[in-house]
């Protein structure tokens, strides 16, 4: 990596604004925490921040409260659960800028640790307003940037801060661009991409800049249907999003010529609806009706994938192959985890339900990476520059 890590900076006695990605997920009745996974992928840099005696001072968004104060969405129940994982207290303010937040980080002691009030309480995140930045930066020393979800934005705690304090990365950043920047600069082959999700108009660009870096590329999920529809078939109800069926031949025509070999579904389950009554009937991709959906991936299908992934060495996967979020239309996609966690290959997960699905089904441990980071991963491997790292100190 050409960008300044934490390791690179003296952090002893420093006040070190640390922007992570504490957005976890909240249950919307309970307000309470439903995975923690984010926190615990922070722990990384904190905990290095403590040991090498930094006074630790934390800031992120949650949620959406677009720039006014919502009880619901306060740090606190975050900042608790730091505190359990990481077995140290972890103090909060208020709020993340001004007067009062200023007087606590003045007596902050080396290796303490500070949670600030979610910064979209303030409009001027989000609008990388430059006044706000500068209060954020008057709080600290260095600024590290350590949350690789919003790196592809361009908000005052991610790039703002840059101008008035020298910016690094945090360690799980730093392991992100590793880890997706091997894929595209030194994939050991075969390389193989699944992908998935619900629209081709969503990945376009990532296949567009992966295809002359990849052997093998595996379509299922609802995006199969525009491809399947483009090779003369029928797919029923499923949407196919018009506007790209010449890109979708054009990528069909371009994995030929580039010697990439594409698979599409050979069967597939299909419903008369989308919900969670629905019942699903595996038909040949010959055979769809013309009044279903396409709901998920075929056996056939999966026996087909999991041939070919098993023979890979490394693989990056993108997307359910089929709407998971009901149970029976989850086989699919539950046989691609099994089978990834099985690879003697080098593993990369991205994309916010893909991740969420194999952390769900306990295999995080099982791959080389899960990506934190959805869109920033996805915006990464569609060969875009990420404004939160663009910022950081060169090496
Ligand atoms: P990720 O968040 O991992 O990048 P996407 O956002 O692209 O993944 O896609 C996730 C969505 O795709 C899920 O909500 C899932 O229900 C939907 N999906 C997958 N297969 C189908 C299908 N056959 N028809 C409609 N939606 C689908
Ligand atoms: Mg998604």
């Amino acid at each position: 990596m050409d960008k300044r890590t934490v390791r690179d900076v003296e952090v002893e006695g420093k006040r070190v604004l640390v922007r992570v990605d504490f957005n976890v997920p909240l249950d919307a009745k309970t307000g309470r925490i439903t995975s923690d996974s984010r926190i615990r992928a922070a722990l990384s840099t904190i905990e290095y921040l403590v040991k090498h005696k930094a006074k630790v001072i934390l800031c992120s968004h949650l949620g959406r409260p677009g720039g006014k104060v919502v009880e619901g969405l306060r740090m606190r129940p975050v900042a608790q659960r730091l505190s359990k994982l990481i077995g140290l207290p972890v103090l909060i303010v208020p709020d993340c800028i001004g007067a009062e937040v200023e007087n606590v980080v003045d007596r902050l002691n080396e290796g303490d640790i500070l949670v600030l009030e979610n910064l979209r309480f303030h409009a001027e995140e989000e609008a990388n307003d430059s006044s706000f930045a500068q209060s954020l930066a008057k709080l600290a020393d260095i600024h590290v940037n350590d949350a690789f979800g919003v790196a592809h934005r361009a908000h005052a705690s991610t790039v703002g801060v840059s101008r008035y304090l020298p910016s690094v990365a945090g360690l799980l950043l730093e392991k992100e661009l590793k880890a997706l920047g091997g894929i595209l600069s030194n994939p050991g082959h075969p390389f193989a991409a699944l992908l998935g999700g619900a629209k081709v108009s969503d990945k376009i660009n990532l296949i567009q800049n992966i295809m002359d870096k990849v052997d093998l590329l595996l379509i299922g999920g609802g995006m199969a249907a525009t491809f399947l529809k483009v090779q003369g078939y029928e797919v029923g109800f499923s949407l196919v999003e018009s506007d790209k069926q010449t890109l979708a031949k054009q990528l069909v025509q371009t994995a030929q010529q580039d010697g990439v070999s594409l698979h599409l579904p050979l069967d597939v389950m299909v419903a008369e609806s989308m919900n969670t009554q629905a019942v699903g009937e595996i038909v040949s991709i010959g055979g769809i009706p013309p009044d279903k959906y396409i709901v998920d991936i075929g056996p056939r299908t999966i026996e087909s994938f999991c041939r070919e992934l098993v023979r890979c060495r490394t693989v990056f996967w993108n997307g359910p192959m089929g709407v998971y979020e009901i149970s029976q239309f989850a086989k699919g996609t539950k046989a691609m985890v099994e089978v990834m966690a099985t690879l003697k290959a080098t593993t990369i997960v991205g994309g916010g339900s893909t991740a969420e699905i194999v952390e769900d089904m306990n295999m995080t441990d099982k791959m080389t990476h899960v990506s934190t980071g959805g869109g920033a991963s996805l915006a990464f491997l569609e060969g875009k520059s990420l404004p939160g790292v663009e910022a950081l100190l060169d090496k």
